[in-house]
Parts: structure tokens; C-alpha cells; sequence
């Protein structure tokens, strides 16, 4: 992954101000998704998500609201932007409910992330050519071949924790 000067602040927000945020760790991975969703959504050739731990998304100032929409498998998926301007932040899925999913044009300094892989890129736009050696994937790919060591372990974590929560919230069940 590209790591950028430590001194590199994950800042970002939307269009008219109202909303601000902060990263306050890297993200377990960067991906350009090249999916019809995303390409809606955003009005473009295709997305740049920053997967990362719910918990480390800050909100700095305003709340962003949402919307469900049903995914490209049909399960939910969460919209969110700023009521004001309508700006897309950010996206959480029904399969990894705590992760969000950061749209990486909205940072302040958005080539602070550059796409680990390419994903769904069976639904890339023609006239796109992938930089050479680019890892990309005609649709989903399996984490466990895809994502460093650190990232994994911070996803074991972060599963570890939220069963905990959860068993606290239902004791016996
Ligand atoms: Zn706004
Ligand atoms: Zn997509």
C-alpha cells in the first residue's frame, strides 16, 4: 500500500462545509469499484472507497444523513451524504455493518489514497485502461489472498469486538 508522510492528515468533507471528518487510521484497503452502483452514484467511470473500522471514521462537524438502497446482491446498502449539498461521504454495507466504505475523492488531499485493487471490472467503462499491473478483479476477490497481514489482524479485532458487544447485549443467547 502507499504510505504517505505520517504527517499526512485524512481529512475530508462535502462539497458545502457542513459536513467534516477525519480518518484517524489508514484504511484496511482502497478500492476503485467499478460497479454500475457506483457508477450511478457517482456520476462517474467508477468510485475510490476507503474500507476502514467504522470507529475511525470522526465526524468533525454535521451528521450526515441516509438512504438504503439494495445493492448489486441485492442486500442493503447505506448511503450517506450531507443534507445540504448532497454529497456522497461515505457507504456501509449489510456484509461488514461496522466498516465504512469512504468515498476518497472527498478528502482534502484525495491522492493521499491511491486504489489498492480494481474490483468489478467486468462493468469498466471501455475507453478506461488500468495502469499496467494494476490488480483488478472482474467482480468481488477473496480477502484472505488480497489483503496484508496488518489489515487482516485489524479485522479479526475489530469481529472479535463486536462479538464481544454483542454477547454482552444478549447474555445466554
Ligand atoms: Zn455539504
Ligand atoms: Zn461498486
Amino acid at each position: 500500500m502507499k504510505t504517505p508522510a505520517a504527517s499526512t492528515r485524512l481529512d475530508g468533507g462535502c462539497a458545502c462545509g457542513a459536513v467534516r471528518y477525519r480518518l484517524a487510521a489508514r484504511p484496511l484497503i482502497v478500492h476503485a469499484c467499478h460497479c454500475r452502483d457506483c457508477q450511478r452514484l457517482t456520476g462517474s467511470a467508477f468510485v475510490l472507497n476507503a474500507w476502514i473500522e467504522g470507529r475511525f471514521v470522526e465526524t468533525l462537524r454535521g451528521a450526515p444523513a441516509s438512504y438504503g438502497l439494495a445493492g448489486g446482491s441485492g442486500r442493503p446498502h447505506d448511503v450517506f451524504f450531507c443534507a445540504r449539498c448532497g454529497t456522497y461521504v461515505w457507504s456501509r454495507y449489510s456484509g461488514s455493518r461496522d466498516s465504512l466504505f469512504v468515498r476518497v475523492g472527498t478528502l482534502d488531499e484525495p491522492d493521499a489514497l491511491a486504489p489498492d485493487v480494481h474490483i468489478y471490472t467486468r462493468t469498466k467503462l471501455e475507453w478506461l485502461e488500468l495502469p499496467a499491473g494494476a490488480r483488478a478483479f472482474r467482480s468481488f476477490y477473496r480477502i484472505a489472498a488480497v489483503w496484508p497481514a496488518e489489515s487482516k489482524e485489524r479485522m479479526r479485532r475489530q469481529r472479535e469486538a463486536v462479538r464481544r458487544r454483542s454477547a454482552r447485549r444478549a447474555p445466554g443467547a
